[in-house]
């Protein structure tokens, strides 16, 4: 005892000699230097907490890796390699995306005298046979197109015409339209078990989330001064969470799931917590492989930091919430499989939900809705600027006219499905999704299901070294089915829609087929192959895939 306090008394002394001798100037340089060490190392720390010694490393390798070969890319050879592959690359993307050819009219400048109404329909019809739009009403696509039948469809296009021009920017020229959309926010927040809180519509999950990311960061700021705002992700999230971090400038933590039960690892999420942190996610259910995150975990712990827990359900959108009435929560095999737990706003801890009423809602494309606890928090997402030379402005969300049209085909489209008839699809849709997960999991032994999906996602991967599940999904695409390829582990996914609950037996035959076209003949040059497998091939796999996703979004605008 006496030692520890002779010694500090020594070292103040030592520290007391050090400021006295010196001057103010340096004095002053000294603290700053000590404040700028710590918050260094304060931020170092935790970043090694966060994210783990070894991921720390991994990355820290791997950015390295990336150097070193972008250095080596550098040479005139190797550019001159990579030029060339990156052109064949692009003619390749072209030569999929744009109609070729002398016989194509493009329709580059104003026509000088306006076409008729009849002249416009042929030239559509037109351009989606020249393009050979791929017909989607076959139904061979996961996700995609949410059509809730050609009735709805109809009920929808007159919804449109009703309200064409109409614009919720002024409620006091279109009130039918405010209307409209306060119903829509009240009929999602009683779905989700919060008849009490709030919401505003979005153009879609994306600006939903992105919408969610700046009201944590706007809330921690106002109410705890954070500003150096960090979240916390499964690495199952929807990319939209990064999309949101990276346009408000707030940190990520991106963290894996386990890989059995495909939920994010609490622990992790526990360790990763500090005082920066202004949101936990979690996901109902995520979009790769159709599982739910623990919500009951993560909102305790989300209420013991007193932070954010958002619940991504847009895609659970009009599913999650059936699942219980459905007589599907309780899964099969006595829970073992397939079993709903909690998600909504009962859990203790959830402060905001997402849900895309243009998903399972059969909404028209263009619409979601972000919810909240409570209007205290919604106020964060608002934009006001009360001295603007137009006039005080204020919008809910990003957008500022929006399209009237849409609420009211959203609306619509509620009223048409009603609660009865969300609750048959989602009969259908489960069922169809159960089908192909019993289906692979008792007689495919190549392939296993990731995790347990209690709604209409299933993923799978290959348990066979023989057979390359990218692979099996070129052959899918062969066989014209549209799914998406994953990674980490590499798989394959189906979400299933009305399109697809036909299509079950179709689907598995297929199955069947492709992993035996897999096993005798890769041919390594499907697209699944060639894109997901350069990712993961080397370091500078990532960058080469995001240069080739660019020049992808570079042709879809060309005319
Ligand atoms: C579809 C989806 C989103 C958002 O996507 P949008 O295309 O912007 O509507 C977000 N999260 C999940 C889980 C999704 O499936």
């Amino acid at each position: 005892m006496s030692s520890v306090s002779s010694r500090l008394s020594s070292s103040t002394a030592a520290a007391k000699k050090l400021v006295t001798a010196s001057s103010p100037y340096e004095n002053a340089k000294t603290v700053l230097l000590v404040y700028f060490v710590l918050k260094q190392s304060l931020r170092a720390l935790r970043h090694l907490r966060a994210r783990g010694i070894t991921s720390t490393f991994g990355e820290f390798w791997r950015w390295v890796c990336e150097r070193v070969l972008l250095l080596v890319l550098q040479m005139p050879s190797m550019k001159k390699k990579v030029q060339t592959e990156m052109n064949r690359a692009k003619l390749d993307i072209e030569a999929k995306l744009v109609p070729q050819g002398a016989d194509v009219v493009r329709h580059l400048s104003l026509p000088a005298e306006g076409k008729s109404p009849e002249w416009i329909m042929e030239e559509m019809i037109k351009m989606d046979k020249d393009q050979a739009m791929s017909d989607w009403r076959h139904g061979k696509l996961s996700g995609a197109v949410y059509h809730g039948g050609d009735d709805l469809s109809r009920v929808l296009v007159a919804a449109f015409e009703r309200y064409a021009v109409s614009n919720p920017l002024h409620p006091d020229v279109f009130p039918a339209v405010r209307k409209m959309e306060a119903e829509i926010v009240a009929m999602c927040l009683r779905m989700y078990n919060n008849p009490d809180g709030a919401g505003t519509m979005t153009s879609g999950g994306t600006e939903s989330i992105v919408m969610a990311v700046k009201t944590y960061r706007d809330w921690a700021r106002a109410t705890k001064g954070i500003t150096e705002p960090e979240m916390i992700i499964p690495a199952t999230a929807h990319a939209a969470f990064d999309k949101g971090a990276a346009y408000m400038g707030i940190k990520v933590h991106t963290l894996p799931v386990d890989p059995r039960t495909r939920k994010v690892n609490i622990k992790r999420v526990r360790r990763a917590i500090n005082p920066n942190t202004i949101l936990l996610v979690g996901s109902a259910v995520n979009f790769p492989d159709g599982n739910q995150d623990d919500v009951v975990a993560l909102g305790k712990l989300a209420s013991s930091h007193n932070i954010g827990l958002h619940v991504d359900c847009c895609l659970g959108s009009f599913i999650m919430p059936f699942l219980e009435r459905a007589g599907l929560s309780e899964g099969e095999d006595g829970g073992k499989k397939y079993k709903l737990e909690p998600f909504d706003f009962r859990v203790k801890g959830v402060t905001s939900i997402s849900c895309d009423t243009h998903k399972y809602g059969f909404a028209p494309k263009g619409s979601s809705v972000i919810m909240y606890r409570d209007a205290a928090l919604r106020r964060h997402q608002y934009y006001i600027t009360p001295n603007w030379t137009g006039g005080v402005y204020g919008s809910p969300s990003l957008s500022g006219s929006r399209p009237g049209a849409l609420i009211a085909g959203t609306w619509a489209a509620m009223q048409y499905m009603g609660s009865d008839g969300y609750l048959s699809s989602c009969r259908e849709i489960v069922g169809a999704a159960r089908a192909i997960a019993n289906t692979i999991a008792d007689s495919i032994p190549e392939l296993d299901v990731l995790g347990n999906p209690p709604a209409s996602v299933v993923a799978f991967t290959s348990s066979d070294p023989a057979v390359n599940i990218l692979e099996v999904g070129d052959a899918m695409a062969k066989r014209g089915w549209h799914l998406n390829a994953l990674s980490g582990p590499p798989a394959v996914h189906i979400a299933c829609t009305k399109l697809t609950v036909p299509l079950v037996d179709t689907f598995v035959a297929d199955l069947r087929d492709a992993i035996e076209d897999a096993r005798a003949a890769p041919s390594g040059k499907g697209t699944m192959v060639a894109l997901y497998g350069l990712g993961q091939s080397s370091a500078v796999g990532p960058s080469m895939v995001t240069e080739l996703a660019a020049t992808f979004i570079d042709t879809l605008y060309k005319a």
